[in-house]
């Protein structure tokens, strides 16, 4: 690997006698591994059907390392079982365990590594709030949350500054996994090699400082902020938050976690917590809960028919766009002036006339749950998954489909032959 000559003075300055260690790790593949998604299968049942051999990430609970080259195109992954995530980016998960998690916000959270491993933490309780900038990628992180059936969170799209603008002093807890000069991950995305330079590095600390300042603002007093990184690099890492603490005396530090390949098996990374001692806890303007639409009314009907039992939650329609329905987690504060792209489940979308469920209302369906449960072989999952029709003799109506006892999707039985509801998008080519 062809590394810059002033990155490996630094990394020889850092690091003094195990500078050669470090090297040595350039040689090692890079580390793989998956995460289970407890929402969806305990730990010990995935280790029972696991098709993979699977060997512990030590400082991740779920976390196992990964020899398969093809665990994004098992029929578990599209049933959202594991996100395959780098083992040290899991370490953030050993930060945030303790935290209140009543109201949680993700900063920079595409592709949703960490979004996703919070969200197990709370367990469908509380409500978390994803944020990405960049709208594609948000789009990526919307459609990870709903493949891992995550039911208490809101995806959107904005700037850190509106997001400090609508939440003064609101969140318990506040995770900013900052873009970054990427030094710890040059091994899995050589791609970036050619963009670091010190320079680079200067201005990704001038960055996370401007993202950090506005974080700062959302924290309610007695919460958290996380930071972390995938870099080496001090500036980004240490110093900043030592310049953040200075700024800020209302924050302290409780812990902070630097991961070097040579000394773990895992790639760079960097993460800290902070505690806001001083402070207020805001309420926040909670969504307009609309309970007597004629929408709500076909979802209710459409809902006597595929649920073995009515959800009873709050149902609302609030996001009246294209007659779109989602299930609102109580206590989802008002969320204006950006993309929202997932707002809760989304239930389905009515026309007037016919309610027609989402695949994100399967994705977040436990089979027990449903009416009409279809259960593939793994064969037949693969035919699923590209989009076939498949024959079925069971009660004419819509169904969740899955491989085993986890749902993939959407199918409708009409005499003995069910329609495939996959999103085109999602359908495995
Ligand atoms: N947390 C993610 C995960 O675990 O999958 C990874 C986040 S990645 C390290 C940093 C993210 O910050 C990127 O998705 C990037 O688009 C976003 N970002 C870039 N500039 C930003 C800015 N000025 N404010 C907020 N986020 C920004």
């Amino acid at each position: 690997m062809n590394l810059p000559a002033e990155f490996l003075a630094r990394m020889r300055e850092r690091l003094g006698e195990t500078f050669p260690a470090f090297l040595s790790s350039y040689e090692v593949p890079p580390w793989r591994a998956l995460r289970v998604n407890t929402l969806k299968v305990s730990r010990e049942e995935f280790l029972r059907v696991s098709p993979f051999a699977l060997e512990p990430v030590p400082w991740a609970q779920n976390g196992f390392y990964l020899e398969a080259e093809k665990a994004g195109s098992d029929p578990y992954h599209f049933a959202g079982l594991y996100y395959v995530q780098e083992p040290s980016a899991m370490c953030v998960g050993e930060l945030t365990a303790p935290c209140k998690k009543e109201r949680v916000l993700d900063l920079c959270a595409a592709p949703g590594g960490k979004t996703t491993l919070i969200a197990a933490q709370m367990r469908g309780e509380g409500i978390l709030i994803a944020n990405e900038i960049d709208f594609g990628r948000a789009v990526i992180l919307s459609q990870n949350v709903e493949r891992l059936g995550i039911k208490n969170c809101a995806v959107v799209s904005t700037d850190p500054e509106t997001l400090a603008q609508q939440f003064p002093e609101y969140f318990d807890l506040v995770l900013v996994d900052a873009p970054c000069s990427g030094e710890g991950m040059f091994k899995k995305e050589p791609e970036a090699l050619p963009h670091w330079s010190p320079n680079n590095v200067a201005m990704c600390a001038a960055r996370q400082r401007d993202i950090l300042e506005e974080a700062a603002k959302t924290v309610a007093g007695g919460g958290h902020l996380i930071y972390s990184t995938c870099t080496f690099a001090e500036e980004e890492d240490e110093w900043q938050i030592r310049a953040f603490l200075e700024r800020h005396p209302e924050f302290v530090l409780e812990q902070e976690e630097k991961l070097y390949p040579h000394k773990y098996k895992g790639e760079g990374h960097y993460c800290a917590r902070l505690k806001k001692i001083e402070g207020e806890r805001r309420r926040g303007k909670s969504y307009p809960i609309e309970r007597s639409t004629q929408a709500n009314k076909a979802f209710y009907a459409f809902a006597e028919d595929f649920f073995t039992e009515v959800p009873k939650s709050e149902i609302a329609a609030p996001w009246p766009c294209r007659g779109r329905m989602y299930l609102v987690p109580a206590g989802m504060p008002a969320l204006n002036m950006m993309s929202r792209l997932r707002l809760g489940v989304e239930l389905g979308e009515f026309d007037g006339r016919v309610f027609k469920p989402a695949h994100a209302l399967a994705m977040a369906t436990k089979r027990e749950e449903c009416r009409r449960f279809v259960s593939l072989t793994r064969e037949e999952c693969l035919r699923y998954l590209r989009g076939e029709t498949l024959e079925r003799e069971i009660e004419n109506g819509w169904c969740v489909v899955g491989v085993e006892d986890y749902p993939l999707g959407l199918g409708k039985v009409v005499n003995g032959v069910m329609k495939n509801h996959l999103p085109k998008g999602l359908r495995k080519r």
